[in-house]
């Protein structure tokens, strides 16, 4: 049996070995290593495949969320809703532009943003709202989208774990990440589209916005040497882009192949009681596992984890403890009470290996090993 890792990320590169190490000399060779054709050029490809009017390539999905931020103008007080179950880099951009973060608690179902929550979060002080699509599952952006309506609010998406994922709407199918004001996404390597590097990638349909957001990514700078406003330096390079370049055509397949993992793992854990697994829908892409997160509901999950451990099998917690109960983020507005959903998900969850190279021998490994332990 291959080695089990959380991602296989050598696998997938042996794949387009070729390919990638002839395009990264040649990006060496032509020596454009800032701003070379090749940004542009997958900066093109991006906006076909996402069927978006502006793709802003800069340096990494973090960087994204705050210059998105930043391009819509969100000034110090300002209120932004946000999920408690995502990755830390969410609020941190929020706090770090002295917005106000107020997180919310998410639904048991998809462990998305509550849409509830929201509704009870909204104040005259509230200016936008973030969505994450966890794990690669879609939120419910349409009850997002006429929330933000109704109370006039932006909608910046973070996409850093669904690129491909698609929503279908009441307008019909939109790529994830372009159905906000601003989608934001994140090239990490573990992601479904990651570069072997930093990047990241703002999207948008909005001209005017896609053309500030160009000024704050190069020091706020519309013409050389000019600084309208504070801006910051942030740029996917060239060796990434023409990496990425490469990768793009694969992503859809990428894709497919982590949801066919996701449903061999469904179909053997989700008879097990004490284990819920995702909801797949098979008739669209609404879910594109950037992780495969089970729960398991019996008290076992931290046996579990060490369990797993002592076999060679990788897993995680994502995430182990809610945002509203670290250090950084206390606020004294926060009550426990209204973090059931997530309290109680740091405590069940558990990531299972998922990467586009599984294989059926190291899957039914993993889940004989789960069965057994949890019976
Ligand atoms: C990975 C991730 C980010 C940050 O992306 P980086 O490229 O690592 O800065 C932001 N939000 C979510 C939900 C993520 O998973």
């Amino acid at each position: 049996m291959r080695k089990l890792q959380m991602v296989d990320l050598k696998g997938q590169y042996e794949k387009i070995k070729d390919q990638v190490d002839k395009a990264v000399i040649d990006v060496i060779d032509s020596t454009a290593f800032i701003n070379g054709p090749e940004v542009k050029q997958f900066q093109e490809d991006l906006e076909k495949y996402l069927d978006v009017k502006h793709v802003i390539p800069c340096a990494n999905g973090t960087d994204a969320l705050q210059i998105a931020m930043m391009g819509l103008g969100l000034k110090p007080g300002d209120e932004v809703i946000t999920t408690d179950f995502t990755f830390a880099a969410t609020v941190e951009v929020i706090a770090l532009l002295n917005l106000t973060p107020v997180l919310v608690d998410c639904d048991i179902n998809n462990m998305n943003i509550s849409i509830e929550a929201i509704k009870k979060a909204i104040t005259p002080k509230t200016k936008a709202i973030v969505p994450v699509h966890l794990f690669g599952r879609a939120v419910d952006m349409d009850a997002v989208m006429a929330l933000a309506e109704e109370h006039n609010l932006y909608v910046i998406e973070d996409n850093a774990q669904a690129v491909g994922g698609v929503y279908t709407s009441k307008d019909g199918k939109k790529k994830l990440g372009t159905i906000g004001d601003v989608g934001t996404t994140s090239f990490f390597p573990s992601k479904n589209l990651g570069c072997y590097g930093d990047g990241g990638a703002i999207f948008t349909n909005n001209d005017e916005l896609a053309h500030t957001i160009r000024g704050i990514v190069n020091h706020g700078m519309y013409e050389r040497y000019h600084h309208d406003v504070v801006g910051v330096n942030s740029r996917l390079d060239s060796v990434q882009a023409t990496i990425l370049k490469i990768k793009l055509p694969h992503l859809d397949g990428y894709n497919k192949a982590r949801q066919k993992a996701a449903m061999y793992y469904s179909d053997k854990l989700g008879v097990n009681e004490n284990i819920i697994v995702p909801v797949i829908c098979d008739t669209c892409d609404c879910h594109v596992f950037h992780q495969y997160v089970i729960r398991i509901t019996n008290g076992k999950r931290d046996g579990l984890l060490e369990h797993l451990q002592s076999k060679q099998i990788p897993c995680a917690i994502y995430y182990p403890i809610p945002l509203h109960r670290q250090k950084a983020y206390l606020d004294d507005r926060y009550k426990e009470e209204d973090f059931s959903v997530t309290n109680q998900l740091s405590d069940e969850v558990i990531a299972l290996p998922m990467h586009t190279e599984l294989d059926a021998e190291q899957q039914d490994y993993i889940i004989n090993t789960i069965l057994n332990y949890i019976n």
